[in-house]
């Protein structure tokens, strides 16, 4: 099996994905591209957030033509997703995107084929391969009878047959379902074959609520056994949650370098802070810290700091006060109103250490 270090990588403007224990964190817009400033704030949005790449959809030649505008007043590269239309494809790479997400073997004629990847190379950019079982090639359902894993992984190395033949090995490959176990099983097996990196998705995934808990059970699966370089949850929501789901789950496996940690108590009976406001407050204090720092919020002092010794800085709530603690030594007691101002002082001062090292 191809361990994520062990895949080829490839470059996506400055972001590399493949060949190291790192997963890119992508999402897409769900503006028009073609209207260029919805486009631009969605993706500064999504930037914000944490998102590493974005990808914009590319129906028609208007969201084409609009890239090289798009370009100039963003920063995180940008992908262009197309079906079958190889001028998009010529257009979006004009326009200075820096990867396209586009089937080889969808695109029609060789030559229409060679001119998109003699673009593609010219200019650096990846080409990834996105197989979805819900669009399998018909000889392919014709002969497994369904969408199957090995019908998945077999339309993969087709297009990357194609891409081969054409010298081209910039190449990321997806494998996306819907359903959770076929998901998994098609990345199992792909990471076998295939030593591209691999872009993970349970596709169509649903809501926040259950898309995030369908997208973890499936990505966690295949993330824990060291498959995927990058990732996008799909959810039917605004896509800056895509983005806070992706890097929690990339914290469970301690795979997001530079994001801070919450570790909060359940509370029960003992609980002497209203917890729940104060941990959500933590939570979204927390989302934009850029450095390894876990905090926790406990809900008494019973267990308090010894349940969270490895906690870098936390609270554990007594009455009517608050104790502070570091790595599992309380530091001083400070009074209930000005416990959450005064562990957002301490955060930064982590924070502060960590940058300046
Ligand atoms: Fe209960 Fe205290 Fe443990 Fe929270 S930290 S679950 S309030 S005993």
């Amino acid at each position: 099996m191809y361990h994520r270090t062990q895949t080829r990588s490839v470059k996506v403007g400055s972001v590399q994905i493949g060949g190291n224990d790192q997963v890119v964190i992508q999402s897409m817009t769900t503006t028009k591209t073609h209207d260029i400033k919805a486009t631009v704030d969605e993706i500064n949005r999504l930037e914000e957030a944490g998102c590493q790449i974005v990808r914009v959809a590319c129906p028609d030649m208007k969201a084409a033509e609009a890239i090289s505008e798009i370009k100039k007043q963003i920063n995180v590269p940008l992908v262009a997703d197309i079906h079958f239309d190889y001028r998009l494809a010529l257009k979006a790479i004009e326009g200075g995107i820096d990867k396209i997400r586009i089937n080889p073997g969808n695109i029609g004629r060789r030559e229409k084929v060679e001119q998109v990847v003699k673009a593609a190379k010219e200019r650096g950019i990846p080409i990834r391969i996105g197989v979805n079982a819900g669009s399998l090639e018909k000889r392919i359902l014709d002969k497994y009878g369904y969408p199957t894993a090995e019908g998945m992984v077999e339309s993969a190395l087709y297009h990357i047959g194609i891409l081969e033949d054409l010298d081209f090995h910039d190449i990321v490959v997806s494998l996306k379902a819907s359903d959770v176990p076929l998901a998994i099983e098609a990345y199992t097996k792909a990471a076998e074959k295939i030593k591209y990196p691999l872009h993970l998705g349970i596709t169509e995934s649903g809501t926040l609520f259950s898309g995030t808990v369908k997208s973890s059970a499936g990505m966690g699966a295949i993330l824990s056994q060291g498959i995927g370089s990058t990732m996008r949850i799909s959810l039917s929501a605004d896509p800056v949650e895509e983005v806070k789901v992706a890097r929690e789950l990339l914290k469970s496996f301690g795979l997001a370098a530079n994001a801070a940690t919450l570790v909060s108590c359940p509370t029960c009976g003992r609980i002497e802070i209203d917890l729940i406001k104060i941990a959500n407050e933590v939570e979204e204090y927390i989302s934009k810290i850029k450095a390894p720092i876990k905090v926790s919020v406990l809900g008494c002092a019973v267990n308090g700091p010894g349940e969270a010794k490895e906690a870098d800085i936390g609270i554990a709530g007594g009455r009517g006060e608050g104790l502070l603690f570091r790595h599992g030594k309380t530091i001083r007691k400070v009074p209930e109103d000005q416990m959450v101002e005064e562990l957002k002082k301490e955060i930064d001062k982590l924070a502060e250490e960590h940058y300046q090292k």
